[in-house]
């Protein structure tokens, strides 16, 4: 960092924020996220709307892409908003662009990846990145979302649950050990291949879910999307197709990062969320956009204030910790989103206990969502598709 930077930021803040870890800096600092909503409020205003036509001209589009116009809104008119890049160390350099809906606020990369081209991201090589440090972070990662949506993910019961995009099987390993009929699929034969090695009785398959015959039988209770949405280039057929996928009564949970993350606003292309492989970036709103329009019937949402925070295994002053806490809360701004999409009214009765159910098709009797959940005469009279 600059001196002037350093010396200014200590005339700001003193010295007291430098010992926290710079993922959390943005959320304790006294004033920062006024000043990042208001740096984000500004940059949208700024960044000039154009037409489709007048965006594609003049920008390269590479062999397996494509351009796009908005999938929630099917607004055409882009923002162009970042141009985020990294790799150069590894000499794997890559760089993409993101836009901005500026009818619905929807972050997306454009141009995209065709969706037939797909499997060209992971053919090889993805399967190393995801073991060592970073299995032992994710399975903590995974039981934290398990425990803020109890008791959803407490007893399998041999239920049937799947994992879209399996990966290595890490979460297949907690769902068989908590009793699930656990199955997965990936795209990375690599990663299915170490997937069953490490599973007893799950079953990682390579492929789409139609190609495997156990899975396209669908009847699942419980469907997971660990950091798996941002990597999906036709969210609105893959949603679609996981609705007809769940069983009645069935939830689907989701893992991704957050387009209203604090850390976004801060520090724009350079945010953790803009990594070499994501394409579409969600915040509460987009995704029940998504949920709505994929017939599910509520979502629930669980903040997310960091793992090291909620493991109990943070540094962090309790004073500093609370605002933290405030900062996420009042901003809607945690670095990752955390959702349980119900597929009908029966699944909200069944695991929307305790939660905050925003209702997403229009009932005869329900007022606009948000709304809490109502357990009187309410159940099984949804006009969910
Ligand atoms: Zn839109």
């Amino acid at each position: 960092m600059l001196p002037a930077r350093r010396l200014l930021r200590s005339v700001f803040y003193g010295s007291r924020y430098d010992r926290v870890p710079w993922g959390q800096r943005v959320y304790v600092r006294p004033g920062e996220r006024l000043l990042r909503e208001a740096q984000w409020w500004w940059r949208v205003r700024r960044t000039p709307v154009i037409s489709l036509d007048d965006y594609r001209s003049g920008r390269p589009l590479g062999e397996i892409e494509e351009f796009l116009s908005c999938m929630m809104c099917g607004e055409p008119r882009q923002q162009p908003m970042f141009e985020p890049e990294g790799g150069r160390e590894s000499g794997k350099g890559w760089r993409y662009q993101v836009v901005r809906c500026p009818s619905c606020g929807f972050l997306y990369r454009n141009p995209n990846v065709r969706p037939e081209r797909l499997g060209d991201l992971y053919s090889s090589g993805y399967s190393g990145f995801l073991s060592g440090t970073y299995a032992a972070n994710r399975q903590r990662r995974y039981n934290l979302t398990m425990n803020a949506f109890s008791p959803v993910f407490d007893e399998g019961m041999g239920r049937r649950l799947l994992d879209f995009g399996s990966g290595v099987g890490l979460f297949l390993e907690l769902a068989e050990q908590r009793g699930f009929d656990a199955y997965g699929v990936d795209l990375s034969p690599d990663s299915v291949a170490q997937a069953n090695a490490r599973l007893q009785r799950a079953r990682a398959y390579f492929g789409a879910p139609e190609d495997v015959p156990e899975i396209a039988a669908g009847g699942f209770d419980v469907i997971t999307l660990w950091s798996v949405l941002a990597h999906l280039p036709r969210p609105l057929h893959d949603f679609a197709r996981f609705r007809e996928l769940l069983a009645p009564g069935g939830v689907l949970l989701i893992l991704t990062v957050n387009a209203r993350s604090l850390l976004l606003k801060a520090y724009g292309p350079g945010w953790s969320g803009f990594t070499k492989n994501h394409l579409m970036f969600y915040n509460s709103e987009t995704l029940r956009t998504l949920l709505r329009r994929t017939g599910f019937a509520g979502v629930a949402y669980a903040a997310h204030y960091g793992d090291t925070i909620e493991a109990g295994t943070s540094n962090l002053p309790d004073s500093l910790r609370r605002r933290l806490y405030r900062a996420v809360q009042a901003s809607d701004g945690g670095n990752m989103m955390r959702a349980l999409a119900f597929a009908d009214e029966d699944a909200i009765a069944r695991w929307g206990d305790h939660l905050t159910i925003h209702r997403l098709q229009e009932r005869a009797t329900a007022p606009d969502e948000p709304t809490d959940l109502d357990l009187t005469g309410s159940t099984g009279s949804g006009a969910a598709a």
